[in-house]
């Protein structure tokens, strides 16, 4: 994530299969593991990437407003509240651990040219390695 950079990564876009997101928004940075939202009724508009989707930037509507409950990666209960680009963070980074994709947020034009966009890229077919996560089920059924 730093190195993209990005201001947010999610477990699931490097193959690891848990509820976990990192971000840094400007001075907030940190962890946040099985989050819940509260969204504000208020939408902010402007573009919006992925690093999944090296170099696409589509306009996409997101609350203004954020408060993501979760935890720490020490499992502490913390409370990450901001507006702007942080909400727009912290919605976009719950989504992928929901499996949506900010494409899937766009409207249909421009859905119509993110999808576009996807299929002329480079990196489009290029296979992904997926790790398997290395956390031991203890026996436990998944
Ligand atoms: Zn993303």
């Amino acid at each position: 994530m730093q190195d993209a950079p990005g201001v947010g990564l999610a477990a699931p876009q490097i193959g690891v299969g848990l509820r976990v997101f990192s971000y840094h928004v400007d001075d907030e940075v940190g962890h946040l593991i099985n989050p819940s939202l509260d969204l504000s009724a208020e939408e902010q508009d402007g573009d919006e990437g992925c690093l999944s989707f090296p170099g696409l930037a589509y306009p996409c509507k997101r609350s203004l407003h954020a408060v993501a409950m979760g935890f720490n990666e020490f499992g502490d209960p913390i409370v990450v509240e901001g507006s702007d680009l942080l909400a727009r963070c912290v919605q976009h980074e719950t989504d992928h651990l929901n499996g949506v994709l900010f494409i899937d947020r766009l409207d249909s034009d421009q859905r119509k040219l993110a999808m576009r966009a996807v299929r002329e890229s480079e990196w489009s077919g290029q296979l992904t390695r997926v790790k398997i996560s290395p956390h031991a089920t203890s026996g436990l059924a998944l």
